[in-house]
């Protein structure tokens, strides 16, 4: 072998490293599930479809609420689509009604994203339009999702943001509607123990995530549902009403009617959690929520700072 070919063979070796180290090595991560949206839930999930509903010319309003509207507007979406039109916002529907944005763009899907991108802890405006502080965030989500980089906002990044949390298989929901209290109210120390009790009279309480619902009917707690995922319990007292029956329930769905039933000094929904039956301050899980991020996980709450 001459000295030319052995450095000819030395650099196409050197070539061959090099070109090894750029070519895509990353193995796809497994998509999460789109979640299932159907007429009565109450999540910002239900705003990013709103708003994608309204990119397609629906005009609803983007309340978080899956009211009747939402529902004839998914319905419509999903005849003009060539789907099956049940109103229910699953896998088929979410796939068609995304759409891919990128840094300029300004449209409602922009806003959805921005719903989206604030659930996971930036504080975007929901303004629609696509600038510089979206296009930061869309990067480091896709960073940390092992996605690529690139800002534009495809069907991955689209599927990965919208599909379901970790340790919540089908998303989460305040346990009241958004409007009904101010976001201090979520953060009171009113309890000699941990656990919360909210103002509020006769409005829709909300499963907080999905799970196992029970119905309670007692002295103390009155007319309330406990929910259960795995070794953590969710406790709603004092409704007015229940609205379902013992069995699975879906984060957003409405379980009862707020009230004053049991042993309630006035109108309140009594809220508290428990962890293998140690009572953890909800206060943090609540306003996570409120603020549309990732809640922390329960056992990670604490048992102590959040009573008198
Ligand atoms: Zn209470």
């Amino acid at each position: 072998m001459s000295k030319r070919s052995r450095v000819l063979g030395l650099l196409t070796a050197l070539i061959a490293v090099a070109a090894g180290l750029v070519l895509p090595t990353t193995t796809a991560a497994a998509l999460p599930a789109w979640p299932n949206l159907v007429k009565g839930q109450y999540s910002p999930i239900v705003t990013t479809a709103q708003y994608l509903l309204r990119h397609h010319g629906h005009d609803i309003s983007a309340d978080a609420d899956f009211g009747g509207g939402t529902e004839s507007a998914a319905k419509a979406f999903q005849s003009a689509n060539g789907l099956g039109s049940d109103g229910q916002i699953g896998p088929n529907t979410w796939s068609k009604l995304i759409v891919t944005v990128q840094r300029g763009s300004n449209s409602e899907a922009v806003k959805a994203l921005q719903v989206e991108l604030n659930r996971y802890g930036h504080g975007l405006t929901v303004d629609g339009d696509f600038g510089g502080n979206t296009d930061a965030a869309v990067r480091s989500f896709q960073s940390s999702h092992s996605l690529d980089a690139n800002g534009q906002v495809g069907p991955l990044t689209w599927q990965t943001l919208i599909g379901d949390f970790p340790g919540y298989p089908a998303g989460y929901s305040l346990p009241l509607p958004r409007g009904a209290l101010a976001r201090t109210e979520y953060d009171d120390v009113d309890h000699t123990y941990p656990a919360i009790d909210l103002p509020v009279n006769q409005v829709a309480a909300y499963a907080i995530v999905s799970g196992t619902a029970s119905r309670i009917s007692e002295s103390k707690c009155g007319l309330g549902v406990n929910i259960d995922v795995g070794n953590v319990r969710y406790t709603y007292c004092h409704f007015e009403s229940i609205a379902i029956s013992n069995g699975p329930v879906s984060a957003g769905q409405r379980i009862g009617t707020t009230g004053a039933s049991g042993n309630a000094q006035g109108p309140h929904l009594h809220f508290h959690i428990k962890v293998n039956g140690g009572y953890r301050c909800p206060q943090k899980y609540l306003i996570s929520l409120y603020d549309g991020g990732v809640p922390p996980a329960p056992a990670n709450l604490p048992t102590t700072g959040c009573f008198n």
